[in-house]
């Protein structure tokens, strides 16, 4: 029997004139989502059906389609021509033995002989005298057999509504450059603001050869399971950070280090991101997990920036929320992996939590800002993933 997917969206309705603009990009990243897999979309009354896949490739159609930002729910329906018996024989495919159900037939199609009530209570009763174990419940059922009669002849038969990604499509709220480590947090980050429509890039920083080719290969991986969120695709940008670490590490006081790298980590973000037209920053730091990540912290990492924003939507979150996220998304298993990013080396025993502002720009005065950064900027390429 054939199959198509129903896709229903979310958010998108708020928009009023914008409405289109947006529409569009959701199909996009509907399109882009499903390269490689030979489909058809198309609108129908206010939600979009996906179909032409070949049977058995519902499954991997849906679970890519799930990950697209913007979606409500989903169903896998079956598609039969119009008429009591056909209908008959999609419900009784979906229909389980045993527990409670009701039929639910919403008509477009008005030609049909029967009203929707009238075609409940029949499709009902021949489900029922065929399992003998079910019962009908209208208010709280197990499950529902839904009947929609469309006006081109065919009718969908479906039961469950699959939970989609929710958010707003990718692309349509800006573009961000993700600051991204081979931890757990950083692609939870990038994830919760993709939700909200924007387009991700990533900014790596490494420690070649103190960090080995594994860790950018970790986080290689993590960026691609967020280009599956991200619209399809991803850019991540990698620049080197060793010989910054090394000089704080041979003239500054010990415990600045993670104060001043952070710092240096920034300014080189900002520029990054004017250069990639990217509107913002994002980082996955979460408030007082570590000793970094105090308002003390931030504050001294803030202000080296010029003019863009910093989002940290984790800062509200425990680290056990954070697991929970990174494993929904598929992200945990990989950011679990034991190889280090450039942050664990040369790491001071004793970091200052809550770093003075006279303090920092004391130890930064030791160094040559601008001169470590040019050479930083060097080290800096970009990969499409
Ligand atoms: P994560 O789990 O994302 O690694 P973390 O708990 O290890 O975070 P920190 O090491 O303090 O925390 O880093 C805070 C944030 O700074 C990270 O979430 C990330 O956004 C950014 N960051 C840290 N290290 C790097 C790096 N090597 N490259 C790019 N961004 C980084
Ligand atoms: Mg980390």
């Amino acid at each position: 029997m054939k199959k198509v997917i129903i896709v229903r969206y979310a958010e998108l309705f708020l928009k009023g004139k914008n409405k289109g603009y947006f529409e569009r990009m959701f199909v996009m990243n509907m399109e882009k989502s499903l390269k490689g897999v030979k489909h058809e979309i198309r609108r129908v009354s206010g939600r979009y059906l996906v179909e032409g896949f070949e049977e058995d490739q519902a499954e991997e159609v849906l679970s890519r389609l799930q990950k697209v930002f913007g979606t409500h729910t989903l169903s896998v329906a079956l598609v039969v021509p119009t008429n009591a018996e056909n209908i008959f024989e999609a419900a009784k495919e979906l229909c389980k033995e045993n527990g409670t159900f009701k039929v639910d037939t919403h008509r477009v199609d008005k030609s049909f002989p029967q009203s929707s009530m009238e075609f409940s209570a029949w499709l009902g009763g021949q489900l029922l005298a065929l399992h003998p174990n079910l019962r009908v419940d209208v208010h709280k059922p197990d499950f529902i057999i839904n009947v929609d009669i469309r006006e081109n002849g065919v009718t969908m038969v479906f039961s469950d509504f699959i939970q989609g990604a929710g958010g707003m499509p990718v692309g349509t709220a800006g573009k961000g450059l993700l600051l991204i480590s081979g931890g757990i947090d950083s692609p939870v980050a990038g994830h919760m603001i993709a939700k909200r429509g924007m387009k991700i890039e990533c900014l790596h920083f490494h420690s070649y050869p103190y960090t080995n080719l594994q860790a950018k290969e970790k986080v290689e991986d993590l960026a691609k399971i967020i280009a599956s969120y991200n619209g399809g695709d991803i850019v991540m940008h990698c620049v080197s950070v060793t010989h910054i670490q090394e000089t704080i590490h041979k003239n500054c006081t010990e415990d600045y280090m993670i104060t001043l790298l952070r710092r240096f980590m920034m300014r080189i973000a900002e520029r990054v991101a004017k250069e990639v037209g990217a509107q913002c920053l994002i980082t996955g730091e979460s408030l007082g997990q570590v000793a970094s990540q105090t308002v003390e912290g931030m504050t001294s990492s803030n202000a080296v920036i010029e003019d863009l924003p910093v989002l940290r939507p984790l800062c509200g979150f425990d680290k056990n929320e954070i697991i929970e996220r990174s494993r929904a998304i598929g992200t945990y298993e990989t950011s679990i992996l034991p190889y280090e990013d450039c942050c664990t080396v040369f790491l001071p025993k004793f970091p200052v939590t809550k770093p003075k502002m006279k303090d920092v720009l004391a130890e930064e005065a030791k160094l040559d800002v601008d001169a470590l950064i040019e050479e930083a900027m060097l080290t800096y390429e970009t990969i499409e993933l």
